[in-house]
C-alpha cells in the first residue's frame, strides 16, 4: 500500500495566523529598503547579516549605487564614475561597510597622507602626514607649505589650535564658518587655504558652509590619528555596489532592479505596502525610505507629506559638482592624483592609474567642487574654459592630444550645510511607526557623503530592528 501523502489528514485551516507565524519564523520578517544607494546598501546588509529578516532592496534604476556609481557612456564607449569619489580614514563606517562585503580590495587608502599641490604661481607643495600623534601629524607639513607665505603658515596655527579644542554644538557656535575664521584672524590670503579645504571636503565655499560643520570637518581629520589619509576607488563605483548587492542576495535578500516605489500605503500610522511602478503591491513589516529627500515627499499619502516632519525636508538645498573626463593621446600625470589652490579645478585623478587601465594614453578626471557657475554652461564651453585652466595648471596638458572628453554635470550632488540647515534635516525615526528615514541628508551628523550614507544606513537598520522586537518572529 502506498503511504498516504503527509497532508492527507491536515484539516483545511481558516485561521491562517499560525501558519504566518510559521512562515515568518522560516523566513524572516519582510522588510523593505527603499531605494539602492549606499544607505539602502548598507541598511539592506545589516539585515541580511540577522538572518531572522527578510530585506527586499528596491532600486528604481536598473542598477545599483545611487549616486555613487558609474554609467556606460554609449557614444563614447566608455564606463565612468558619475563622479570621481575620495574617502578619508576617519570614515570609519564607511570603511568598515567596505570590508564587511568584501569590497577593500577594491579601493585605495594611503598609509599615510601624501597631497602634492600645485599653486598657479607654478609653486608646488605637499602636505603630508607625520610620525606626530593626532592632532600634531599634520603641523609639519603645515609650517613647510610653499604654497603659503612663512607669515601664512603662522597665522594659520592658532586658528587649528582653536578648532580643534572648540565644541561644534550648534548652541556654542553659529553663523558662518567664514565668519568663524574672520573671528579668528583668519582673513586676507590665508583664507586661500580654508577655501581650498573647506571646498574640497564639503563642497562649498566657508561663507556657504555652517561652523558647526567646518569645525566638524577638522575635528574629525585632524583629531583621529592619520584622520586625513587619503582613500579612493580602484574600480567603478558600480562594482562596489554590485559587491554590496550580493552581499545581501547571498543571505536570503532579495533586490527589485528598474521598478520605482510610486506610493505607500498606510493603514492609520503604519504602512502597509508598497506599490510599485509595475503595479505590484508588495506587504511588509518594516519600511526604510533611503531615497532623496523628494522622492520619500512623492510617495508618501498626502496627509503625511503636509505633516511637519516630513514637509519641513522640502527646504534641503543641494550644491552641484562638474566632473571632467578626458582622454589624452599620451601621459601628462605621474601621481595617482594632484589637488589645485585658487583654481575652479580642485582635484585632477589619474585614471589610467587609479584604474590599472594600460595604453600609451591616459585617462584623467578633473573634480570642480561648489561650480554653481557653470552648471548653466553648455558641456562644450565648459570643456573648453575647463581644459584652458588645466593648461594653465599642468603646462604638460599641452603637448597632448585631447582625443575624448566627457562633462558630467551633478547639480544635486550633496547638500548645502548653510548655516540653519541641519534644522531640516530629519533623524531616522519618523511618527509612522514602521517607516525609518536613511540618506546622507538625514541627521547623520556628518556631511553628505558616502560615510554619513553609510552610517544613516545602519541607524535606520537599527531603529527597524529594535521597533520590530516584540512583534511575531522576533524575540
Ligand atoms: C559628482 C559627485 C561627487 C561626489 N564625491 C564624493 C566624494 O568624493 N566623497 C564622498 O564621500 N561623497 C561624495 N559624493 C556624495 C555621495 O555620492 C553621496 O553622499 C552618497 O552616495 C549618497 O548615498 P544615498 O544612498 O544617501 O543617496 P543616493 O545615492 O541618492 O541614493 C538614493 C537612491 O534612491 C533611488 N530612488 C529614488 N527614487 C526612488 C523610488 N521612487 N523608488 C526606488 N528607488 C528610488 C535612486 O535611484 C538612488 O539610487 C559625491 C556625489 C556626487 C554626485
Amino acid at each position: 500500500m502506498l503511504p498516504a501523502p503527509a497532508w492527507r489528514g491536515v484539516q483545511p485551516c481558516f485561521d491562517l495566523f499560525p501558519l504566518l507565524i510559521c512562515s515568518i519564523l522560516l523566513v524572516g520578517l519582510r522588510v523593505f529598503i527603499l531605494g539602492g544607494g549606499l544607505a539602502g546598501l548598507a541598511a539592506g546588509c545589516r539585515l541580511a547579516d540577522r538572518g531572522d529578516y527578510e530585506p527586499i532592496l528596491i532600486e528604481r534604476r536598473p542598477y545599483l549605487g545611487g549616486r555613487a556609481s558609474s554609467f556606460l557612456h554609449k557614444g563614447l564607449g566608455e564606463k565612468v564614475d558619475l563622479g570621481q569619489h575620495v574617502f578619508l580614514r576617519c570614515c570609519s563606517a564607511y570603511i568598515s561597510f567596505l570590508k564587511e562585503i568584501g569590497a577593500w580590495e577594491m579601493v585605495a587608502l594611503q598609509s599615510r597622507l601624501s597631497l602634492k599641490i600645485c599653486g598657479q604661481d607654478g609653486r608646488v607643495g605637499r602636505l603630508a602626514g607625520s610620525l606626530l600623534p593626532g592632532p600634531l601629524y599634520l603641523f609639519p607639513s603645515l609650517l613647510r607649505l610653499p604654497l603659503l607665505s612663512p607669515r601664512e603658515r603662522l597665522l594659520l596655527l592658532p586658528a587649528l589650535v582653536r578648532a580643534l579644542t572648540s565644541s561644534r554644538r550648534r548652541d556654542r557656535v553659529e553663523g558662518s564658518f567664514r565668519e568663524w575664521l574672520e573671528r579668528h584672524g583668519q582673513g586676507g590670503t590665508v583664507e586661500r587655504f580654508w577655501d581650498f579645504l573647506i571646498l574640497s571636503t564639503l563642497n562649498d565655499h566657508p561663507e556657504r558652509v555652517s561652523a558647526a560643520m567646518g569645525l566638524m570637518v577638522l575635528q574629525e581629520a585632524f583629531l583621529n590619528h592619520h584622520g586625513a589619509d587619503l582613500g579612493y576607488p580602484r574600480v567603478g563605483l558600480s562594482r562596489i555596489a554590485a559587491k554590496a548587492g550580493d552581499y545581501i542576495l547571498k543571505r536570503g535578500g532579495e533586490i527589485i532592479l528598474g521598478r520605482g516605489v510610486e506610493r505607500l500605503d498606510l493603514l492609520g500610522s503604519r504602512v502597509r505596502s508598497v506599490r510599485l511602478s509595475d503595479g505590484r503591491v508588495l506587504h511588509g513589516e518594516g519600511f526604510i525610505a533611503a531615497l532623496p529627500p523628494e522622492g520619500l515627499l512623492r510617495i508618501l499619502p498626502e496627509e503625511w507629506r503636509l505633516h511637519p516632519f516630513f514637509s519641513c525636508v522640502e527646504r534641503i538645498a543641494w550644491n552641484p559638482i562638474v566632473n571632467l573626463y578626458l582622454w589624452l593621446d599620451r601621459p601628462v600625470l605621474e601621481e595617482d592624483l594632484l589637488a589645485f589652490f585658487d583654481s575652479p579645478v580642485q582635484w585632477v585623478f589619474n585614471r589610467s592609474k587609479i584604474l590599472g587601465h594600460a595604453g600609451p594614453g591616459q585617462e584623467l578626471c578633473l573634480s570642480l567642487s561648489g561650480a554653481r557657475g557653470l552648471i548653466p554652461l553648455p558641456p562644450e564651453r565648459l570643456f573648453q574654459i575647463v581644459l584652458e585652466e588645466l593648461e594653465r595648471l599642468l603646462p604638460e596638458v599641452r603637448k597632448a592630444r585631447v582625443e575624448k572628453h566627457l562633462v558630467v554635470k551633478q547639480p544635486r550632488a550633496t547638500i548645502s550645510l548653510l548655516p540653519g540647515m541641519e534644522a531640516h534635516r530629519p533623524p531616522s525615526m519618523t511618527p509612522i511607526k514602521n517607516l525609518f528615514l536613511a540618506g546622507d541628508w538625514t541627521a547623520t551628523g556628518w556631511p553628505s557623503t558616502m560615510e554619513g550614507a553609510v552610517r544613516s544606513g545602519l541607524e535606520a537598520a537599527r531603529n527597524l530592528i529594535s521597533a520590530l522586537k516584540g512583534r511575531p518572529g522576533e524575540g
